[in-house]
């Protein structure tokens, strides 16, 4: 058996600091696997530069002239973390067995590829999940914050991988699938567990940033998580339904005390009625923002023409 191609997918944006220690690692991280024939010869590096200001396009450049299995893409200008990822794994289509994403500051362990690699070849996993043991390296804040998160979607029914961030394995038949799904807004780490196909997971603890500084500031963290769930489901919109429903309930109440107020003279004019009015109308807006909301959600899956189904095999 061959052993199979293997293109290690890492975005880059203003990583100058970083870089070149990861290249070197990776590219020894290579050497290791093709002499043990885990992977083929031709395995390489996809580096992508999402739009970086400094000298991190040279660096891809002067390592590829120094070793053809660095190769690169460079983006016209910053798209996000996401969109880079997105270029590299189509740039690696039909150009690989199977593909890696991995952040070019190696936080998450590049040793891991190696059981990635070995539950495809033998387990014949097509998608191999990363996923995080600890965290402990991240600060209080980051760690909180994005299991925080991590809840909120699974309570809202969206299917993710916990503690898992884009560091994974997949096959040129999963990449080909990922490939269908046109929306602009890719949240990978949503799409990916869609997608199917037999999956695995691989967990490694995740160490500090070796150089340069992080590129995720709150106001790119705030809206990743909101692509996170707004790309998945319409909850939170038929939550409005729902709350209008409740003002509805409590409506009867209030409407109570009003009217007992009213009768016994205790209220100035005009009160009484304001308060009938305004609880209702307030539960009827909510409520029919709901179902506004409702048939928006609807189109916007619809717009969205996601694959309904991924073929895994066929026999004819
Ligand atoms: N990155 C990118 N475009 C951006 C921001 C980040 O391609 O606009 C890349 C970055 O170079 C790194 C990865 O995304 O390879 C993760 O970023 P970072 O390590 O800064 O995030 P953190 O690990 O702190 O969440
Ligand atoms: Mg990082």
């Amino acid at each position: 058996m061959t052993p199979p191609r293997l293109a290690i997918v890492v975005p880059c944006y203003n990583e100058q600091e970083a870089l070149p220690a990861s290249l070197k690692t990776l590219l020894g991280l290579l050497n290791d696997m093709t002499a043990a024939r885990a992977v083929a010869d031709d395995s390489y590096i996809m580096c992508v530069d999402d739009g970086s200001r400094d000298r991190t396009w040279q660096i891809i450049a002067e390592a590829h002239n120094a070793d053809r299995r660095v190769k690169g893409i460079a983006l016209a200008h910053n798209r996000g973390h996401q969109n880079a990822l997105l270029a590299g794994l189509e740039a690696v289509t039909d150009r690989c067995d199977i593909s890696v994403s991995i952040d070019a500051d190696l936080q998450d362990d590049p040793q891991a590829i190696r059981n990635m690699v070995g539950l495809y070849s033998d387990e014949h996993a097509e998608i191999v999940y990363g996923v995080r043991s600890s965290r402990e390296s991240d600060s209080w804040f980051k760690r909180t914050s994005a299991q925080t998160f991590y809840r909120l979607q699974r309570a809202l029914g969206v299917d993710t991988v916990y503690n898992h961030a884009d560091y994974r394995l997949m096959s040129n038949r999963a990449l080909h699938l990922l490939g269908e799904y046109g929306e602009s807004n890719m949240y990978l780490r949503g799409i990916v567990p869609q997608i199917g196909l037999r999956t695995a997971t691989v967990s490694y603890p995740r160490t500090a940033r070796t150089a340069g500084e992080t590129h995720y500031p709150l106001s790119k963290m705030i809206s990743l998580s909101v692509d996170g769930i707004t790309s998945f489901t319409a909850k939170p919109m038929r939550m409005i339904f729902t709350v209008g429903l409740i003002l509805l309930v409590l409506d009867i109440i209030v409407a109570v005390w009003v009217l007992i107020a009213h009768f016994r003279h205790e209220t100035i004019t005009g009160w009484s009625s304001l308060m009938l009015s305004v609880w209702f109308l307030g539960s009827l807006i909510l409520m029919g923002l709901g179902i506004v909301g409702e048939y928006i959600g609807k189109i916007y899956i619809e717009v969205k023409r996601r694959p309904r189904f991924a073929v895994r095999e066929e026999i004819f």
